[in-house]
């Protein structure tokens, strides 16, 4: 097992930086995830660790040993592709096989670990079959068994599961999980698929424009995003932008058009002007109007506004709510486990309750975490 360390590093092509000091470390065995949108530089990243670019700057490590200047075919690298690279005219056995031919590995050795691979990535029997005659996920398992026979310290994949349908991928994501868990391999993973990365990962990196905003579990980008890009990016968030109107008792009160709303007290302390709020769907209530007592309910772990019913739509385990606050202001609203005599129609008139400890506030200019 090996640990990875990157240092302050930096990629440029012809009139792009693809990357801009990057640095981070990766430990020994954790299932680490490069998440952002498309040419954000995650590619670029994989690639300068596979040795398959070269960083203008910076340095990296594998088990603290400098490898710059090692080339990629000395570094102990395993690669997946996205669109899964095997050869075609190869079967099964013969794609698996290759990397340890070039190794000049005994045959023996080589029948042994491969059938070991095939094992693992649930493809025995299929040994002499031909690429054209799998699916696209039992070709992608002919590329991770490939990047494993030959026993990488390092296994990198680049959206491995991008060219795969909805159901195989979810599949595949914990198949691929389980089997680096078993071997404890150090894999650096490239999605732009939030959910996949959330699921997948011990960490995530979530990065835009060659640069890393933040590093941290799932748990951690997606309830305590450092800035307004992973609040947008992992997950759907409500942003609505006001002006702070002044702080009592440890919260501070908030315009939000011709409503206020409360907040904690930002733990920089920076809470003068104006501001922009957080909130998840899923973290708000609706109660109609209607409904005695409706605002007796309220305690002081929560802050109220009030809106309008715009749309309702049942999507299975959940019903997603548009609602109009008046002065432009439109909130996601998601209900779990709706029951259709439940459903609040459109026109409704609703408070909208929403737990103040799951309001962030940033910084509207710079999108900081206040
Ligand atoms: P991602 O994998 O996150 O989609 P990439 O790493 O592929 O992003 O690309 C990052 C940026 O670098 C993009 O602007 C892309 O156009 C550019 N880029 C990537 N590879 C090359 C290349 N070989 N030549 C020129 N520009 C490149
Ligand atoms: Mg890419």
């Amino acid at each position: 097992m090996a640990t990875i360390r990157l240092e302050k590093i930096s990629k440029s092509f012809p009139g792009v930086e693809a990357l801009s000091g990057i640095s981070q470390q990766i430990e020994s065995g954790e299932f680490f995830t490069l998440l952002g949108p498309s040419g954000c530089g995650k590619t670029t990243l994989l690639r300068t660790v596979a040795g398959f670019y070269r960083q203008n700057e910076g340095h990296i490590y594998i088990d603290n040993k400098l490898i710059d200047n090692v080339p990629a075919y000395e570094r102990n690298t395993g690669m997946v592709f996205q669109n899964y690279a095997v050869f075609p005219h190869m079967t099964v056995y013969e794609n698996i096989a290759f990397g340890l031919k070039n190794r000049k590995v005994p045959s023996s050795e080589i029948k042994r670990k491969v059938a070991y691979v095939l094992e693992m990535a649930r493809l025995s029997g299929y040994e002499d079959r031909t690429p054209d005659q799998l699916s696209g996920g039992q070709q992608q398992r002919v590329g991770l068994a490939r990047a494993m026979v030959i026993e990488p310290e390092v296994l990198l994949m680049d959206e491995p599961l991008s060219n795969l349908d909805a159901k195989l991928r979810v599949e595949m994501r914990e198949e691929i999980r389980d089997i680096q868990r078993e071997l404890g391999i150090t894999t650096i993973y490239v999605t732009h698929d939030q959910e996949e990365a959330l699921v997948i990962s011990d960490r995530i990196a979530v990065m835009e424009s060659g640069v890393i905003h933040q590093v941290g579990t799932g748990w951690d980008i997606y309830k305590n995003p450092t800035d307004v890009f992973v609040s947008s990016f992992v997950g759907e968030t409500n942003f609505m932008e006001g002006d702070i109107l002044g702080e009592e008792v440890g919260r501070i009160k908030i315009m939000i058009g011709k409503q206020t709303i409360q907040a904690n007290v930002p733990k920089s302390g920076n809470i003068k002007g104006h501001v922009k709020i957080a909130v998840r769907p899923e973290d708000i209530s609706l109660v109609q109007k209607r409904e005695e007592g409706a605002v007796a309910n309220l305690n002081a772990d929560s802050t109220v506004i009030e809106g309008k019913v715009e749309k309702n739509t049942f999507t299975g385990p959940l019903v997603r709510y548009l609602i109009d606050c008046g002065n432009n202001i439109h909130l996601v609203v998601e209900t779990h486990k709706p029951e259709q005599a439940s459903l609040i129609p459109v026109g409704t008139s609703v408070f909208i309750k929403i737990p103040i400890s799951a309001i962030l506030c940033f910084n509207p200019e710079t999108g900081q975490r206040l």
